[in-house]
């Protein structure tokens, strides 16, 4: 028997306390404290407030579980915008790495004793977003998660069954039982995804070859001839009543028009200058700044930023209101070269620069505000150039 200052603890585990000797002596006091415990049980079971967590596809079906059909209120699992008001987290639907840090703190913020309910395969394994470099593999690697609910997505009677089995657990625990079940090894075998991912031991070569020639079976069709349309025909809209205009500034620039490898190709120092002019043409929107990173030997040929490493961002703007008018252009930077920022001349540019920057590396000249705007301040690497690694680890999330 172990003493613990005026506690005593024997060693089946039971507690004891001189306190109790003299309350159980009271006449009726278990059979009171029996049915206060009863009643505090209710009431834990039955108001069980949820904090919704709910990020996409599966938060409609969670916020269908509130209608009228499932109403989920008459459970008491009403639903509150704030964590020190909430029992248990519903996770419902994907988890990035930027937003796990946050969803932990929010977590961090509900009062004990809480719960976790993970939503959906996107919640409960980061389903077919798994592999993705910008998705957490399941919530339970940084939540203790208590019911898993299946599903792509669960339907709100599944969501009301995983509230009816955490009811079970909470009552389980209040009786004190132990309700964190160890982990079975035969499950996590299991569980294991059944495509093998890139970095599994068990990938090989002949799993790679049985992959690639599946694909280029499924993808071996028959090819209608392309379908010419006459430019009449064309909506008013999307003529190429543009050429014009934009040819005539390319010309002025000694830039061949776009051909059929894509829009022309304009020198990086000169494509501020072009933007300015083909604005005061008119060209008020910058819909799109998209790049694409090419390792050396690839990308399309057209100059010598074809043969070594490169970025080739292309830049998309139309007129505003009716006739609207399109004009496209594509400049070549070679690895850190900076390409000057389009933001003085669009405030559009802001953002879409920072998500050019954050996932490709494309640095922007005279950005004034160039960090990462989709992945964590402290992630390594842009996830979308060609050499990035499928599964990298962005810890301690993956
Ligand atoms: S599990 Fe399916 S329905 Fe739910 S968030 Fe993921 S993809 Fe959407």
């Amino acid at each position: 028997m172990g003493v613990k200052g005026h506690r005593t603890v024997d060693d089946t585990g039971n507690f004891e306390h001189p306190l109790y000797k003299v309350l159980f002596q009271i006449p009726g006091l278990t059979l009171a404290a029996t049915a206060l415990d009863h009643v505090l049980t209710w009431g834990m079971t039955n108001a069980l407030w949820t904090f919704p967590m709910a990020t996409s596809c599966c938060g409609i079906e969670f916020m269908a579980s509130a209608a009228s059909r499932v109403d989920i209120d008459r459970m008491g699992t009403i639903v509150r915008a704030s964590p020190r008001q909430a029992d248990v987290m519903v996770v419902a639907g994907t988890i990035t790495v930027k937003m796990a840090p946050r969803v932990k703190k929010l977590w961090d913020q509900m009062p004990e004793p809480k719960w976790c309910i993970a939503m959906g395969s996107c919640a409960i394994s980061g389903d077919f977003y798994r592999n993705l470099y910008s998705v957490v593999p399941g919530v339970d690697t940084f939540l203790p998660v208590d019911v898993y609910v299946p599903g792509c997505p669960p339907n709100p009677e599944a969501l009301m069954h995983g509230f009816l089995r955490l009811q079970e657990k909470v009552r389980a625990m209040r009786q004190g039982a132990k309700v964190v079940g160890d982990p079975n090894p035969e499950l996590l075998r299991v569980t294991k995804p059944s495509n093998p991912r890139l970095v599994d031991a068990d990938r090989t070569a002949a799993l790679d070859e049985a992959q690639v020639s599946s694909a280029e079976t499924a993808t071996d069709l028959e090819v209608a001839p392309p379908v010419s349309v006459p430019l009449e025909a064309v909506p008013a809209p999307f003529a190429a009543s543009n050429a014009t205009e934009l040819d005539g500034v390319l010309a002025d620039f000694g830039i061949l028009p776009a051909g059929k490898q894509g829009p022309p190709l304009v020198p990086v120092e000169r494509h501020l200058e072009l933007a300015r002019r083909l604005k005061g043409l008119g060209y008020r929107q910058l819909v799109s700044i998209v790049a694409t990173h090419w390792l050396a030997g690839k990308g399309r040929g057209g100059n010598e930023a074809g043969e070594v490493e490169h970025h080739e961002v292309v830049y998309l703007l139309r007129t505003v209101g009716p006739g609207t008018r399109v004009a496209t252009w594509a400049v070549r930077p070679l690895a850190g070269q900076p390409v000057p920022s389009l933001s003085e001349v669009y405030a559009g540019a802001d953002w879409q620069e920072r998500e050019q920057f954050d996932l490709l590396g494309v640095v922007f000249s005279g950005h004034p505000d160039l960090r990462r705007l989709m992945m964590a301040e402290n992630y390594t690497g842009h996830p979308l150039r060609r050499d990035f690694a499928a599964d990298t680890a962005a810890a301690p999330w993956r």
